[in-house]
């Protein structure tokens, strides 16, 4: 079985862990045979890719699942390097409509300037399936305070399916867009008896890993709160609850999918 490699060059979200960066906010790569995809380019994305030994010349995408700049800061400079150097027309963007075209509050958060250089631009909503490369894209239904949010979904032939629910709330069927993954990234911003409009806690993690059953759930996008609090404590809850293998995601971290799925490094001290 040929292998997929998941890289979390982030695992920091919201505002403050942001300009804090106690924790990173690079995003996360999918690498497998020749797929090469980069999704939420927050701040430090290339930098940390570089830092990481991951030449964001050879993506081949560069996915956003919404308008919040712990998502999309790093997209256009990811954007010039996919293109390698705006000089080749090359890659896919799939993005929502207020990154890609802008609305009356924001303006486009990648410029036409930069557009023009990508060789596939998508427009992303809910239900909105597309191909990287023979993995089978799927946009997925979120409830964000950016009601254009969406998560995704990865049907990667070799290895079967992932599933990130990018920033959401709970909301009755959530479950449904992620049945049958493998593995499912999960933002758990807020820690337990703390939550947030558009977020989650464990508690509402609990009720989609318990219905989704994957192989195995990484917690991810911790806020201050969550930092406090002890990702690590919070998300063990999760296992106990469910009885499915969880991790809180460190940066850095590497998960290994083939017939097995595990992480292959340590977190450094
Ligand atoms: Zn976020
Ligand atoms: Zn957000």
């Amino acid at each position: 079985m040929k292998e997929t490699e998941i890289v979390f060059l982030g695992t920091g979200g919201g505002r403050f862990t942001t300009i804090t960066q106690k924790r990173q906010t690079g995003g996360i790569r999918i690498l497998s045979n020749r797929l090469n995809i980069h999704i939420d380019p927050g701040p430090g994305a290339l930098i940390y890719s570089l830092n990481a030994g991951l030449n964001p010349q050879k993506l081949e995408a560069v996915l956003i699942s919404h308008r919040h700049p712990d998502h999309y800061n790093d997209a256009e400079i990811m954007v010039e390097a996919m293109t390698r150097g705006m000089l080749k027309k090359r890659g896919v963007v799939a993005a929502p409509p207020n990154i890609l075209v802008g609305n009356t509050e924001t303006g486009p958060a990648i410029s036409t300037y930069h557009q023009q250089m990508i060789e596939d631009v998508i427009i992303v909503k809910p239900g909105v399936n597309f191909k990287v490369g023979s993995t089978k894209v799927v946009s997925t239904e979120a409830k964000h305070t950016d009601s254009e949010a969406v998560g995704f979904r990865f049907e990667i032939p070799e290895v079967g399916a992932i599933g990130y629910t990018a920033d959401t709330e709970y909301f009755a069927d959530i479950e449904k867009e992620y049945m049958g993954v493998r593995v499912l990234i999960i933002s758990v911003m807020r820690p337990l008896g703390s939550p947030w409009i558009g977020h989650m806690t464990p508690e509402e993690a609990i009720t989609i890993i318990d219905a989704v059953k994957p192989e195995i759930a990484v917690a991810t996008h911790f806020g201050m709160k969550m930092l406090y609090s002890g990702p690590n404590r919070e998300i063990q809850l999760i296992e106990e609850k469910t009885g499915i293998p969880t991790i809180a995601a460190f940066d850095g971290m590497r998960l290994k999918l083939g017939k097995e799925i595990k992480v292959v490094n340590k977190k450094k001290r």
